[in-house]
This record gives structure tokens, C-alpha cells and sequence, in this order.
């Protein structure tokens, strides 16, 4: 299956299945989206090929977190962890074009989210911190 940043610069291709994936609620996922944080899925690297875009891709280290890769021309954010290294990839579900036959199973950091940011009644489990 496909993904892509907004520009079209960037593209990837994930093979099925993805290992885990979760909302992330932290203050770095939050700041760096614009939005409540992330949602992410983890895929073995075997199973992750970067397609076009390379020289697009630009990463940011927050202090006391994982890095955020994104997309210098239009900001997309697209990877995340230990890129470009690690033996996994987090991958920003927001960025697929096709469905990744997985689904959230847990929420991170719901100890630090936003003061609007309404949990859902969604029965997952929710961590204050990480997992
Ligand atoms: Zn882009
Ligand atoms: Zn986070």
C-alpha cells in the first residue's frame, strides 16, 4: 500500500501488516501536528521502501523525544522514532492513501494532552505516559 505528503513529493510504500498502532497525546506530537498529537503505525523496516522524496525529507530531534520526520516543501509529517535509522518504522497514519488494515489500540501521554482534548469513549486502553 501507498503513502504520500501533501505536495506529492514525498511517496512510500508499506507492506501489510503493520506490527502496533496508537494515538499518541504528548506535547511534542501535539505541537509538531498543530493538532491533539499523532496517530502512528509501526512497521518492520523490511517491510517499508521510500519510493521518491528522499532529499525532501527533513528530521527534528525534540528534547526528550522521538524524532519528527516531515516534508520541507509542504510540512507533512510523515515518519517518526528513530528515523532514519531503527530496525522499525513509525509511520504518521494520516499520511496513506489506502487503508493499513489496522486500527488505533491505545492511547500514550493522556497524562500531559491538551485541556480540549476530549478522550473519546472508545474503550482503548490509555497510558499516562508511554506503554
Ligand atoms: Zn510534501
Ligand atoms: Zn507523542
Amino acid at each position: 500500500m501507498r503513502g504520500s505528503c501533501l505536495c506529492g513529493g514525498v511517496t512510500f510504500e508499506v507492506t501489510l501488516p503493520f506490527r502496533r498502532a496508537n494515538h499518541c497525546h504528548c506535547s511534542r506530537c501535539r505541537k509538531h501536528s498543530g493538532t491533539f498529537g499523532l496517530t502512528q503505525g509501526r512497521v518492520a523496516r523490511s517491510q517499508f521502501r521510500l519510493l521518491s522524496g528522499e532529499q525532501l525529507i527533513r528530521v527534528f530531534s525534540p528534547v526528550g523525544g522521538k524524532v519528527k520526520a516531515f516534508c520541507s516543501e509542504c510540512g507533512s509529517s510523515l515518519f517518526g522514532g528513530d528515523w532514519p535509522e531503527g530496525e522499525e518504522i513509525s509511520v504518521r497514519l494520516g499520511s496513506l492513501d489506502d487503508d493499513p488494515e489496522i486500527r488505533p489500540q491505545y492511547h500514550t501521554f493522556v497524562g500531559s494532552r491538551a485541556p480540549w482534548d476530549e478522550l473519546p469513549e472508545d474503550g482503548l486502553p490509555r497510558y499516562e505516559g508511554g506503554p
